[in-house]
């Protein structure tokens, strides 16, 4: 039996592209696609070439991430072209398919593989640095298939993107099982929404009232300033999950894979998120985006 036509001409394909990385999660709602469209963005302002490839076929929230909602891709000869965010970042995803966003699309695996190996080999990404693929939450048929495509064409590895509870962390550990099954490298584990860290300028301080008087908060935050400003991350920190077992980094140690980092909560990384924009251009993301600059640094 000679080597499978498909797993050919996604090889053939993806040989203009550097790098792939995998985005998993165990779950739904951890910010996997949070963190995917938000390391494209990042990469593609390092002055990479970067296109993003969203699979997760039931959820596709990546044109929306991306400030592409209602955009169309088109076809040329070289097969189906992305939709570009900026000329050196291109998005591909079921959701610009979807006549209505609304359109909940419930297929049966084997449809869901048709179509997952069609963006692989029909997208044109023309020479690109990193494909960022945005896959489904959990290990299902499909995750099975994605890398027996990708590997075909050598696979950098994934990510796995988690919460730091129990319950999140438990799906995680058969995630990094999978990966060690089906040889994929584990770059490292993300622990988003990593508590709630205000920035001081938002914290709202108790004012007495009394002119004269002290406000209390103001001043235990003044006397940490001058003597540990260390210490103010964690004053302004509060933990939103349970993460009394040691959250990721513990685990990561437990089973022998890089931990790349937490990322708090911040309401302003969703606002990002919801508005299609990367939050890394303006000051606004102060409290997640130093924490995410530092994890795609280490990618
Ligand atoms: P997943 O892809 O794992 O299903 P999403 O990336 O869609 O999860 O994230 C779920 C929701 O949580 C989105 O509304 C997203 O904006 C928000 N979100 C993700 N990470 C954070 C964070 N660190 N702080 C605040 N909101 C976040």
């Amino acid at each position: 039996k000679g080597p499978d036509p498909d797993v050919v001409a996604i090889a053939e394909r993806l040989a203009t592209v550097k790098h792939k990385i995998l985005v998993l999660s165990g779950k739904g709602g951890v910010g996997k696609s949070t963190f995917s469209a938000q390391l494209s963005f990042a990469l593609a302002e390092m002055e990479h070439q970067v296109g993003l490839l969203d699979i997760d076929i039931c959820g596709p929230s990546i044109p929306k991430m991306l400030g592409l909602e209602g955009q169309d891709i088109h076809q040329s000869n070289l097969g189906w072209s992305p939709v570009y965010v900026e000329s050196n970042l291109g998005v591909m995803s079921i959701g610009f398919m979807l006549p209505d966003p609304d359109d909940a699309v419930i297929w049966r695996g084997p449809r869901k593989n048709g179509l997952i190996k069609q963006f692989l080999k029909d997208v044109d990404w023309g020479e690109i640095d990193y494909l960022v693929v945005d896959a489904p939450p959990g290990t299902s048929d499909e995750h099975i298939s994605i890398v027996q495509y990708l590997q075909a064409t050598g696979i950098d590895g994934a990510i796995i993107v988690t919460t730091p509870q129990q319950v999140s962390l438990i799906d995680v550990r058969k995630e990094i099982n999978f990966c060690k099954k089906v040889g994929v490298p584990v770059l490292g584990v993300v622990e988003n929404m990593s508590g709630l860290r205000q920035p001081l300028s938002d914290l709202r301080f108790v004012k007495s009232g009394e002119p004269g008087e002290t406000d209390a908060t103001e001043w235990a935050l003044n006397i940490i300033r001058e003597k540990a400003p260390e210490l103010l991350s964690v004053v302004t920190c509060s933990e939103v999950f349970d993460s009394s077992k040691g959250g990721a980094e513990k685990m990561c140690i437990e089973m022998g894979v890089p931990f790349l980092g937490k990322v708090p909560m911040d309401p302003q990384l969703c606002k990002a998120a919801e508005e299609g924009r990367s939050c890394f251009a303006d000051q606004k993301c102060s409290a997640s985006a130093p924490a995410l600059r530092s994890i795609v640094k280490k990618v």
